[in-house]
């Protein structure tokens, strides 16, 4: 049941206003323009799968990590050149100008700096999308990858019923399109902590032969010669 609340939840948060304006579109259209909206919509709706309460979009800018050497970086933005007047958004470490690679919109800018810098103060069960808490890490990349093929596939699947003349919201496919940015952010943490558990692991292994067993080392003797 907690499963399912949560898929609802998170279908709704995905589809929510989406869903009401597709509604209020179709009245103005044609039948036949309305019928395929609607299936393009419902196709879409059963993702089947419980990607957290939080918005892959409007909460990026509570996300950003710190950076590597300590310090808080904050959003920027700049303007890409006097003529087309569009800004560009990067993070940057205010302690060491590190900088993040930069973004047209605000929530790529923070994913764009997370994924490249994934601090291991933030636990698997802190990250904000996915559901992936109470795996190990090596488990929340599987589910990771998964998530994002489907993720792509719906992108695909987008894209075709835009070519054929469907209407998708582009909210609709912001979200998609930000929902996979931060599985690749997932699996940039992912893989970090992995990597710290393997090291510890290597160096639990290494010290545990050394309490357990130090005569051996002695007894291995001098190295052959190998000519
Ligand atoms: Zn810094």
């Amino acid at each position: 049941m907690k499963l399912l609340n949560g898929l609802a939840a998170s279908l709704s948060a995905l589809l929510g206003p989406q869903t009401a304006r597709a509604t209020a579109a179709d009245a103005a259209k044609p039948p036949g323009a309305a019928a395929r909206h609607r299936h393009a919509t419902e196709a879409m709706s059963d993702f089947g799968r419980d990607y957290g309460p939080n918005d892959p979009v409007t909460s990026a800018p509570g996300l950003i990590w710190p950076c590597p050497c300590g310090g808080t970086p904050v959003m920027r933005f700049e303007l890409h050149d006097e003529a087309s007047r569009e800004p560009y958004h990067f993070v940057q470490c205010v302690l060491c100008d590190r900088e993040g690679r930069p973004a047209l919109l605000p929530w790529e800018a923070v994913a764009e700096w997370d994924r490249a810098y994934p601090n291991l103060k933030v636990t698997m069960g802190s990250f904000p999308f996915f559901m992936i808490g109470e795996l190990s890490p090596r488990d929340a990349r599987t589910r990771l990858l998964s998530i994002r093929h489907d993720l792509e596939r719906r992108r695909a699947e987008t894209k075709l019923r835009s070519r054929e003349g469907v209407v998708v919201g582009k909210r609709y496919r912001e979200r998609i399109d930000a929902y996979l940015r931060w599985t690749i952010v997932a699996q940039s943490l992912a893989t970090a902590h992995l990597r710290l558990q393997q090291r510890e692991l290597a160096e639990g292994a290494v010290a545990f032969r050394g309490a357990k067993a130090p005569n051996l080392v002695p007894s291995l003797g001098q190295p052959e010669c190998s000519a």
